[in-house]
């Protein structure tokens, strides 16, 4: 067996000790003889599962006790849906434009009501936040919408927006976790868990009890009301029993490694080692505005296709893998979530140095 870095902007790296964790338990998790893939919802030990993992997260983000914790399906795009049906009580809602996921979330957000797009980067393909400080918002707005970081073009919000009072509701599915959050700066914070927590198939919303509403859009399917998983606790249906499982050992796993502030010290390291090195090389750049670069995703380029090409597969075959940039942005992206060791950046960054050496 030989693990490879894995440089995937997600699905992506899990902690190798959460893997061999769980494949010890496949068979027969904590004595009851069976994996937790073949166990009710409605069991003691699965309770038990969701419980723990409710909490340890609560822990790690100091969740205040006004806001709801759910672990549901349908990723990204489901939300994207989700959020306006259950919270457009005057349909009305700003969206901050900042990449293609918050377009997306935009547009889906516009067959609901009145999506007004009060800011947006596209006019540079995304390589900057906009200047987010004094924005035209809406006074009707029901809230402000903002996509974290932006997984495709590798910039993040250093500060929020000034919602000038209304609630602000988060995508943060490449960054969760990545760093201590103030959560009581939110209406809603959400992601899909696949880029920075565990595997896809399990979506966190974490939201302000106020805003889980009875009377929302009438249209609304009923496992996508807030209020129907907030009311069961995550249990309406059946969820993403496995995944939940796993998150909960990613969650026990960042504890362990002393929480999300030692999690942003690590990422900042981490970070620093690639664009230290993009801002010295002479053949690789980064993509992004220097104040606003993500510490997960960071795309660079060489300004030259073939020789974009030729990087990607030389680092392959050296084990750095997934290392080709998204189609809307080219070159390479190296995502290097809470799960990519420190080592494995470093080790690319001597291998993008030999790389420039031989090709100069
Ligand atoms: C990947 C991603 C999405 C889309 O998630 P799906 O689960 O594939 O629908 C949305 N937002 C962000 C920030 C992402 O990185």
């Amino acid at each position: 067996m030989s693990r490879v870095y894995n440089f995937s902007a997600g699905p992506a790296v899990l902690p190798e000790e959460v893997l061999r964790e769980a494949a010890a338990e496949m068979l027969d998790y904590n004595g009851t003889g069976m994996s937790v893939m073949e166990m009710s919802h409605r069991s003691k030990p699965f309770e038990e599962i969701i419980q723990t993992a409710e909490k340890d997260l609560r822990d790690l983000m100091n969740i205040p006790d006004n806001y709801k914790v759910l672990f549901l399906q349908g990723g990204g795009w489901t939300q994207f849906s989700a959020v306006p049906m259950n919270l457009m009580k005057n349909g009305v809602a700003d969206y901050i434009i900042t990449g293609s996921w918050a377009k997306n979330a935009w547009k889906e957000a516009k067959k609901y009501g009145t999506a007004n797009a009060i800011a947006s980067s596209e006019d540079e393909n995304f390589t900057y936040i906009p200047d987010c400080s004094d924005l035209p918002i809406d006074e009707n707005a029901d809230y402000v919408y903002i996509c974290q970081n932006n997984t495709i073009y590798g910039t993040a919000f250093k500060t929020l927006p000034n919602t000038k009072g209304k609630d602000l509701v988060a995508d943060v599915s490449s960054c969760f976790l990545s760093e201590p959050v103030d959560v009581t700066k939110y209406g809603v914070i959400w992601g899909g868990v696949q880029k920075n927590i565990g595997p896809a198939g399990v979506t966190i919303v974490i939201i302000r009890e106020d805003l889980i509403r009875d009377d929302v859009n009438p249209a609304t399917p009923t496992l996508l009301k807030y209020k129907t998983q907030a009311d069961k606790d995550s249990l309406f249906n059946t969820p993403p029993c496995y995944g939940i499982y796993i998150c909960g050992k990613v969650f026990k796993w960042l504890k362990k490694m002393g929480g999300l502030s030692a999690m942003k010290e690590l990422n900042e390291r981490k970070a620093k080692v690639l664009y230290d090195f993009l801002d010295s090389s002479e053949m690789f750049h980064g993509t992004v505005r220097k104040e606003d670069r993500s510490l997960m995703n960071v795309p660079f380029v060489t300004g030259d296709k073939d020789l974009d090409a030729a990087f990607i597969k030389a680092a392959s075959e050296a084990g750095f893998v997934n290392l080709k940039g998204h189609r809307s942005v080219g070159g390479m992206r190296a995502s290097i979530y809470n799960a990519m060791p420190e080592e494995g950046v470093c080790k690319l960054v001597e291998f993008m140095k030999k790389f420039e050496a031989e090709h100069k």
